[in-house]
């Protein structure tokens, strides 16, 4: 008889989103007269960069001609896009990365979560908490995460909670863990490691021979110089990580679809009878058998964000959503509320006010102020008691945001 995977049926519905979308259309009933501003957004809004614009005209021409017409490309991702990868985002920060080391793919988001292919359904993993739902619900699917328990956390995870309490800064396993999700900035509290703190999680990898996943997709929200950028900055990284990193939020192109994975040839793990095996080799063979690559007339959009026409507009937009996420930093310290993020990252992470819930803070901000956020309980455990705003709004509707906050 067919048989479903069954670790499918234990995931719980994602009623975050629906459950904000359903409040807000129930106030919009109550209150038509309501001009409702959304600072929850965790989509980019600005249009994409000409210099992208331009390369996808002169590609989709491409593919008109008889000369120029490409069909399936490498799975890898073209060697102009993997060049100028590695000259844009590595060699220029003097990163030691090859080309052929990058997967490009049509988002960080898939990467993430397929990533657990190549890795042993009886790996212990770790992840920071909150977190990006994707690396929780990915490996519930794949029945490394055991069952859901009643304080929201699973069995099988082990959790590194990241609250005010440590700074936002996730101490080491207190058990044995095999990998590790790592997110800086982080997505949702906006928070960052500094190289030292970053360093710490790479040496316990290379000594416990754990497997750090760093998504850095929010890597161009960078401003501070004691941040790294990449976790190939620090020695030994080669040894221990895989890193994602996304076109999504660097150049706006969460709907045109491109990202890549740097998967290092130095990067080994071991069977059960204890072979060694390069995790490059398994990635390439996931790749190139799920796999078909990313359309030409995108990955030549990509490219062109390496240009300096199209890095000139990638860090105008940045610096407009990196604006705003001030501005909500500012206009919320200025009402006495506890912040982090919003300097290096789009999104602001705000303590919620004395016992007040996320959900009760949700429902003021809707009901009396008429702005929308997220509340972090839908991130993970540790999330309860605070609130995630984000920069992707406009200037105009977050400076009106804004000064609705003084009511609060
Ligand atoms: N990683 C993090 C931490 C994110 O917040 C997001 C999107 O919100 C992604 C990855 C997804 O990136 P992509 O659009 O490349 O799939």
């Amino acid at each position: 008889m067919l048989q479903v995977n069954e670790n499918y049926l234990k995931l719980p519905g994602s009623y975050l989103f629906s459950d904000i979308a359903k409040k807000v259309a129930a106030l919009k009933d109550a209150r038509p007269d309501a001009k409702i501003i959304r600072l929850g957004i965790g989509d980019v809004t600005r249009p994409l960069p000409h210099a992208c614009i331009e390369a996808m005209h002169k590609a989709v021409d491409e593919m008109g001609t008889a000369a120029g017409f490409r069909g399936y490309g490498p799975e890898q991702g073209y060697e102009f896009l993997r060049d100028a990868i590695v000259r844009g985002d590595f060699l220029s920060r003097k990163i030691n990365v090859d080309a052929d080391e990058i997967f490009v793919s049509d988002g960080a988001k898939s990467d993430c979560g397929n990533i657990g292919d190549i890795l042993g359904v009886g790996n212990k993993v770790a992840v920071t908490d909150p977190v990006y739902p994707v690396y929780v619900d990915t490996n519930v699917m794949a029945g490394r995460a055991g069952d859901l328990g009643g304080d929201g956390r699973w069995g099988n995870l082990v959790y590194l909670p990241c609250t005010e309490a440590n700074d936002f800064v996730p101490a080491l396993p207190a058990t044995p863990v095999d990998v590790v999700y790592l997110c800086y900035p982080n997505n949702p509290t906006g928070t960052t490691l500094s190289r030292d703190q970053l360093k710490v999680w790479v040496d316990y990898a290379l000594k416990t021979g754990a497997l750090i996943l760093f998504d850095a997709a929010y890597e161009a929200y960078i401003t501070e110089s004691d941040v790294p950028h990449s976790i190939y900055e620090l020695d030994g990284a080669r040894e221990c990580a895989i890193e994602f990193r996304s076109f999504s939020k660097t150049a706006g192109f969460t709907g045109t679809r491109c990202a890549y994975t740097v998967v290092p040839k130095s990067l080994v793990a071991t069977t059960a009878g204890g072979e060694h095996v390069m995790l490059h080799k398994l990635w390439n063979r996931r790749q190139t058998t799920k796999f078909n690559g990313v359309p030409y007339i995108v990955q030549r959009a990509a490219e062109a964000v390496f240009t300096p026409e199209g890095q000139r507009e990638v860090k105008e937009n940045i610096a407009s959503y990196l604006g705003n996420a001030r501005t909500i930093r500012e206009a919320l310290l200025g009402c006495g509320l506890k912040v982090w993020g919003g300097v290096n990252s789009p999104y602001v992470w705000v303590k919620t006010p004395g016992k007040t819930t996320s959900w009760e803070f949700f429902d003021h901000l809707l009901g009396d102020l008429f702005l929308v956020g997220t509340p972090g309980a839908g991130f993970g455990p540790s999330g309860e008691g605070y609130f995630r705003l984000t920069g992707f709004g406009s200037p105009d509707q977050t400076k009106e945001a804004c000064e609705r906050f003084k009511k609060i």
